[in-house]
């Protein structure tokens, strides 16, 4: 609530308490309490997050009126040496019409391409570890993951991690069965390596678009980009242009010359020179703004990738963005937002086997989230056939993922992002991950008897687990 009281009584009364101000001036909080005490008030003292959050709430509230269809973006993961890069590289390159104007390829983390008019955006990261990072810091930025698989390989580890990253984020998967031109190469047992895990084509009765390629010939590079374009006309992705931005960041560095850099990914609205934006603890102006060809632009929209300068720092990437009214507020923001973090590091509690039961009364969660990791292949069945006889009619069980190794920190930020508890089978953490599940405070639970295990979900689910000493 404003205050109904004039300028000139406040003046006064922090005059009396010893303290000289002109109109315009800006008090600290301190000054703030003391002064509307002595006018009969109490002030609290607003948290910079909630004032950021009411920003973002505000900005999901206000309607958009102006839908259009947006570009889907996609990421591309797989298995090492299954071509990620490779593809990226062809996809890039469809794209380049012969005679384009000023079309040096500038490396910005994402790109652009055309086909039959429809566009598509490619971030250019290959792998779900750098997925994963910034869904972590709360960046959806994926419509379509597209999992490459060489044909003459089938499915490997990775290609599993992959896998259950993107159903772990609820992305569709277009399968990209590559290297098709290799002499060893069996498309169809790809796809049946893929039915068992839930990737069915359509082919065979499911739902999964799986197209053949070559990254090296070029062959099906074509048709892959019309299925990405036919998958996200059924998503009916959109966004409203005419909004003020909003995006994610999807890298940032410092670049000679132009000193702190990033390249954003417009998600709502359109971003123009001279905005105001907000990232982190990052602020600025936009003061250039370049695409992935080298091209100076006015404006970016929807699911464009821009390399932006201007800003005060470099920002983090995966945390969001957002236009501010004017550069003044964005750095009082930032200011604020840089104090608190100094206080005290903002922590998003995981859920752990201890508080599981309390969890489950507070009616929090409904879903049980578990990866685990064991030593062989048949343990993890075993374990998972056991855990998923648990769900009963308030709580499910979700096998999230399940793989053979030591849990790596891939697995940790898994578990951080999605909420799930690791449950080590004969194997252990090894030392990055168990650093990062530190931090991240992930519950690593390591087991030898695979009852054990079973018993202590269960035992957590009714509230029985014996405190760990
Ligand atoms: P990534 O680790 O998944 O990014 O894989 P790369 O793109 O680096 O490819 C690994 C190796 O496979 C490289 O030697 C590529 O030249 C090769 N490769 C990638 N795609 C194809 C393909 O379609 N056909 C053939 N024959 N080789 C390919």
């Amino acid at each position: 609530d404003v205050l109904e009281i004039s300028a000139t009584e406040i003046i006064k009364t922090l005059m009396l308490a010893g303290t000289m101000v002109s109109i315009n001036q800006e008090i600290d909080f301190e000054t703030a309490a003391i002064v509307s005490s002595e006018l009969g008030f109490e002030v609290e003292a607003i948290k910079i997050e909630d004032v950021v959050s009411k920003i973002l709430e505000e900005y999901d509230d206000e309607e958009s009126v102006n839908e259009i269809p947006r570009p889907p973006v996609v990421t591309v993961m797989g298995h090492v040496d299954h071509g990620k890069t490779s593809l990226l590289d062809r996809i890039r390159k469809a794209n380049v019409i012969a005679g384009e104007a000023g079309g040096i390829t500038q490396h910005i983390g994402a790109y652009t391409v055309n086909i039959s008019n429809h566009a598509i955006t490619v971030i250019d990261t290959p792998g779900h570890e750098a997925f994963t990072a910034m869904r972590s810091r709360g960046a959806q930025i994926t419509d379509i993951a597209v999992l490459v698989v060489a044909a003459d390989d089938g499915v490997m580890p990775q290609t599993v991690e992959a896998i259950n990253h993107a159903k772990a984020a609820g992305v569709p998967i277009l399968v990209a069965i590559n290297k098709i031109d290799k002499p060893g190469a069996d498309p169809e047992r790809v796809k049946q390596e893929l039915t068992k895990y839930n990737l069915v084509v359509e082919e065979w009765g499911g739902e999964t678009i799986a197209v053949n390629v070559s990254a090296k010939t070029g062959e099906g590079i074509e048709s892959l980009l019309e299925m990405i374009i036919m998958m996200s006309e059924m998503e009916e992705l959109k966004a409203d242009p005419s909004r003020e931005a909003r995006g994610s960041v999807i890298e940032a560095q410092v670049k000679r010359g132009k000193g702190p850099v990033a390249t954003l990914l417009v998600q709502q609205g359109t971003l123009h020179i001279g905005d105001s934006i907000i990232s982190g603890t990052t602020y600025g102006k936009i003061r250039t703004m370049i695409d992935d060809k080298g091209k100076r632009l006015k404006k970016a929209g929807p699911s464009t990738p821009v390399e932006i300068s201007g800003l005060s720092d470099i920002p983090v990437a995966g945390d969001d963005f957002i236009v501010l009214e004017n550069e003044k507020e964005a750095r009082q923001l930032v200011d604020k937002r840089k104090e608190m973090q100094k206080g005290e590091r903002q922590r998003r509690s995981n859920i752990s086997l201890d508080d599981l039961f309390s969890q489950i009364q507070d009616g929090n969660i409904q879903d049980v989230n578990i990866i685990i990791k064991a030593d062989v292949q048949g343990s993890i069945e075993a374990i998972k056939q056991s855990l998923e006889k648990l769900d009963n009619d308030s709580v499910r069980i979700n096998i999230i993922h399940g793989a053979v190794g030591a849990i790596n920190e891939t697995d940790v930020m898994l578990a951080a992002t999605s909420n799930a508890i690791v449950i080590g089978f004969n194997v252990r953490p090894d030392k990055n991950a168990l650093k990062l599940a530190e931090s991240e405070e992930v519950d690593i639970r390591l087991y030898r008897v695979i009852y054990d295990a079973v018993d202590d979900i269960k035992k957590a689910m009714e509230g029985m687990l014996a405190p760990e000493f």
